[in-house]
């Protein structure tokens, strides 16, 4: 069993500091969120672990690797699935030939994409059109069954709720709820703190790139101070 581990992770962009001593784990099969306002460091954190931002840490492991050694590309090889930030799909392939692409260097640990197409039938019916011709909340279905092509232990998704209407922001919530419930972890970064309570077990607050608050999201979640700043309650 694979738990992710982060100790004391920083990110600078020059003199810009995303992120400062930001440690946390993702046990097996947990779903643990962070949540925080615009400009917090929530991105800059999964990047780095991603290895897609400049970083520093003690460690960044997941189960026996030691991901501050392993360059991008290799990290879907250790079981990592990542949804980022604006979906970045291929606009000009099939829906098909995207959800193909999750899973070209891993043809040894492929999930058959009619597992993508029965949690998302949408993308199944759309299998043969362009994947810029898909709506926003089709192109972020389509993101994270992409994710999902090279059967991962662990998801890394940020934001997926951006831009989508309250419904596909309920069945982004649907599908992650299940996916966990099926065993793979998650680490869910999020402006929108319900979505995050809703999904996750535990999660972190980011304020000015350090962690200000951890906790059950079903405590913080009835936390008078998250409620107002976060919730707008
Ligand atoms: P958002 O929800 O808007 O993505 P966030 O919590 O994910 O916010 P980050 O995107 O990690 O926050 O940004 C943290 C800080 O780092 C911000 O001050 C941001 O302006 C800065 N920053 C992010 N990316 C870069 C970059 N490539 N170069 C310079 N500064 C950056």
């Amino acid at each position: 069993m694979s738990t992710l581990t982060v100790e004391n992770l920083s990110v600078h962009y020059g003199g810009v500091r995303a992120a400062h001593d930001v440690s946390f784990t993702v046990e097996a099969g947990q779903s643990l969120g962070i949540i925080g306002a615009n400009g917090a460091g929530k991105s800059s954190t999964l990047k780095a672990i991603m290895g897609l931002a400049p970083r520093r840490a003690d460690a960044i492991g997941f189960g026996d690797a030691n991901l501050l050694r392993a360059p991008a590309h290799t990290l879907v090889r250790h079981g990592i699935g990542y949804v980022p930030e604006g979906r970045h799909v291929f606009p000009g392939l099939t829906v098909e030939k995207n959800l193909l692409l999750g899973a070209y260097t891993s043809s040894w640990r492929r999930t058959p994409i009619d597992e993508v197409y029965t949690l998302f039938p949408v993308l199944g019916e759309m299998r043969h059109r362009l994947a810029g011709a898909l709506s926003g909340g089709q192109q972020q279905m389509l993101a994270v069954g992409r994710a999902l092509m090279c059967r991962p232990k662990v998801m890394l998704l940020d934001e997926p709720s951006m831009g989508l209407s309250p419904i596909l922001v309920a069945e982004i919530a649907g599908v992650l709820k299940r996916l966990n419930a099926d065993g793979l972890s998650i680490l869910l970064v999020e402006q929108n703190a319900k979505l995050t309570f809703e999904v996750t077990t535990s999660c972190l607050v980011m304020e000015n790139g350090e962690i200000a608050a951890t906790g059950a999201s079903a405590d913080l979640r009835d936390d008078p101070r998250v409620r107002r700043i976060y919730l707008g309650l």
